[in-house]
């Protein structure tokens, strides 16, 4: 009976990790199809003609003038992350600029590093939810699941300056990576006590994480202080701050340290209640995070003309469907639950538009892998404004320089 249900659970994990990311065919091999008339461009009739989908037209003519050309299908492309993908054309919403020779910002600004674009479900490339922020020299996290931290050290990212790790929720998804970012910052250096900010519940999470490393920090200040090495044991202890937003849909403001302002957000993740969303202010620039939300109107006003939103994203058709082709009745059963509490990838988008913001960014791609990904998964957006958006990858980084109205992205 073991053996059987072990053999359920590895058959379902492996669905998760190795069903392939759907690619989009070269653009040259698009164009060679399509373009009958060979006027570097294809109408719709030429697209209808080709074999291709008549209602994914509208997807690839980003600029609606009813031809598609080369650069709208390479935009395309770079939206959902895809090897190979070139930069959209500069535009000024989004101007391109050389990647950054390091990950610390190169000039004032903020810089956004994801360090976990997945879900809980095991997906291979991708952590579960981890986004960074450098502001002003200062590192801050809002949520870290397993993976986080791997992908935060293989980026690069100035750990010891990290001052607070803001949680969206209390689902494990979001906190399970605490501990190792917490311990591991103060093994690279952090002489600071680090701060857990979030809803009721941070406090617990804080004496938890911090019950299970006492020993390890022990050891390892016992081990590793000598010299002008030092392991201060009060730096290593977790604190924890409480937000608390009485109205359902307010604001408060979380955090202040010089030019940095973080509000939260109170979003709708129901039946988990308090759950927040994050926005940062510095010197002009802005970033919104939404958490895990289901599509949440004041989340829109909360992010009012930001530069970036960050949200998450989820396709409830493929999640029905994932359901129905679950190995077991529970696991079928968990995944059905779980359309009442996110937001469809189109929804993400209408709100970000009517939030003004200048870049959307979906992330929490749970659904990364699964079959129909990426294609039926933004099938449903609508492409009628203009609206700069892209799927979040692993490693991606984006900069928003001071004095600036930049958005410089960097694939991984
Ligand atoms: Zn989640
Ligand atoms: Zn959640």
């Amino acid at each position: 009976m073991n053996k059987l249900k072990l053999l359920a659970s590895t058959l379902f994990a492996c669905f998760w990790a190795q069903t392939a990311t759907a690619q989009m065919p070269p653009t040259s091999q698009i164009m060679q199809q399509a373009d009958t008339n060979g006027d570097g461009v294809v109408s719709k009739d030429e697209w209808v003609a080709a074999g291709r989908p008549a209602d994914r037209f509208g997807m690839v003519d980003v600029d609606g003038n009813g031809k598609i050309t080369p650069v709208e299908i390479d935009t395309l492309r770079a939206r959902m992350g895809q090897a190979g993908a070139k930069s959209p054309a500069p535009s000024p919403a989004a101007p391109v600029a050389p990647p950054p020779a390091s990950v610390a910002a190169s000039s004032d600004g903020m810089k956004v590093l994801f360090c976990g674009t997945g879900g809980p479900l095991p997906n291979s490339g991708r952590a579960q939810s981890c986004t960074a922020i450098l502001a002003g020299g200062k590192l801050y996290l809002i949520d870290i699941g397993v993976g986080g931290w791997d992908n935060l050290r293989r980026m690069g990212a100035p750990t010891a300056n990290m001052k607070a790790i803001f949680i969206t929720h209390l689902h494990s998804d979001h906190i399970a990576g605490v501990g190792e970012a917490s311990e591991q910052s103060w093994i690279n250096g952090r002489a600071s006590p680090l701060i857990i900010v979030g809803p009721e519940g941070v406090d617990g999470l804080a004496q938890g994480f911090n019950l299970v490393y006492e020993r390890d920090q022990v050891f390892r200040k016992a081990h590793h202080e000598h010299g002008e090495i030092r392991f201060p044991l009060e730096a290593a202890r977790l604190g924890s701050q409480t937000v608390t937003i009485p109205k359902p849909d307010g604001t408060t403001i979380a955090w202040k340290d010089g030019d940095l302002t973080v509000t939260a957000i109170r979003v709708n993740h129901e039946p988990v209640d308090p759950a927040f969303g994050y926005r940062f202010d510095y010197k002009g620039r802005s970033i919104v995070i939404s958490g895990d939300t289901k599509a949440w109107p004041p989340l829109a006003v909360a992010a009012k003309d930001a530069d970036l939103l960050i949200h998450e994203a989820q396709s409830n058709p493929m999640m029905l469907a994932a359901s129905r082709a679950a190995p077991t009745s529970r696991a079928s059963a968990l995944l059905a639950d779980t359309v009442t509490y996110h937001t469809e990838p189109a929804d993400a988008v209408k709100l970000a538009r009517q939030a003004n913001v200048r870049m959307l960014v979906l992330t929490h791609l749970t659904q990364a892998g699964m079959p129909g990904f990426p294609d039926t998964f933004i099938a449903g957006i609508d492409q009628g404004e203009k609206l700069d958006w892209r799927l979040a990858q692993d490693g991606m980084t984006i900069d928003l320089p001071v004095g600036t109205t930049e958005i410089r992205i960097q694939e991984r």
